[in-house]
């Protein structure tokens, strides 16, 4: 499956960020990328980024690739923000889905609304619905969720750490898997049985000639 992460906005978008200056781009690159680890970890996976650190990557270009590549899922990531600059009191997460479509992406946006509540532990305002741009113009299903107020003192200073980051990013992929009932990659590698470490060569020997008239086919691996 293919899907598109768009972490809202560019470094140096005006306005987006924090009243003491973070901006919302540093956390919506970070979730991303977290987001794209975690899903990196399922079977049949392509993940695309719409979003570059170079340039605030206008809409309409974000959503002509998610189109052109006809990606499964769109799913843009932002920090939120409430008043006119300054400090107060609104908090949580929210997800969004199209409000002309709701049928189209509800069910994708309450699987990341509801697993995004239940890792950050944050304040839970539900799924929403609106016309923004990327919800509008994409032709799959694409949701936007909202990650927490950058004009919330304590949301604010979650959204600066790498933990929070990740935790955010990891819920969303977890929950993209799972909605789209993803495989988890089995891990490669050798599972080994041993059965003897011996200092003394002879001690081996004896221990493979035993093994052998069990009807095992023993080998000696020397390790310094
Ligand atoms: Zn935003």
């Amino acid at each position: 499956m293919k899907f598109m992460l768009d972490a809202g906005h560019g470094y140096s978008t005006p306005g987006k960020r924090t009243p003491d200056g973070m901006r919302e781009y540093e956390f919506n690159r970070e979730a991303a990328r977290y987001a794209r680890e975690e899903l990196k970890k399922y079977e049949n996976v392509e993940v695309y980024f719409s979003h570059s650190d170079e340039r605030d990557v206008p809409l309409t270009e974000r959503t002509n690739k998610g189109n052109s590549l006809n990606v499964d899922a769109f799913v843009s990531i932002h920090a939120n923000a409430f008043g006119s600059g300054g400090w107060n009191n609104a908090e949580g997460i929210e997800t969004y889905a199209y409000s002309s479509q709701p049928s189209r992406s509800t069910a994708l946006a309450k699987a990341i609304q509801r697993q995004m509540v239940a890792s950050t532990k944050r304040l839970d305002r539900g799924v929403k619905f609106a016309n923004f741009h990327v919800l509008r113009e994409t032709t799959m299903t694409a949701v936007l969720v909202e990650c927490g107020f950058m004009t919330n003192r304590e949301e604010a200073a979650l959204l600066k750490t790498d933990s929070y980051r990740k935790t955010c990013g990891q819920a969303i992929g977890r929950a993209i898997a799972s909605y789209y009932g993803l495989t988890l990659k089995t891990t490669s590698g050798l599972y080994k049985v041993q059965v003897g470490a011996f200092k003394k060569k002879e001690n081996a020997d004896e221990l493979v000639k035993q093994l052998k008239k069990a009807g095992f086919s023993p080998f000696i691996y020397f390790d310094k």
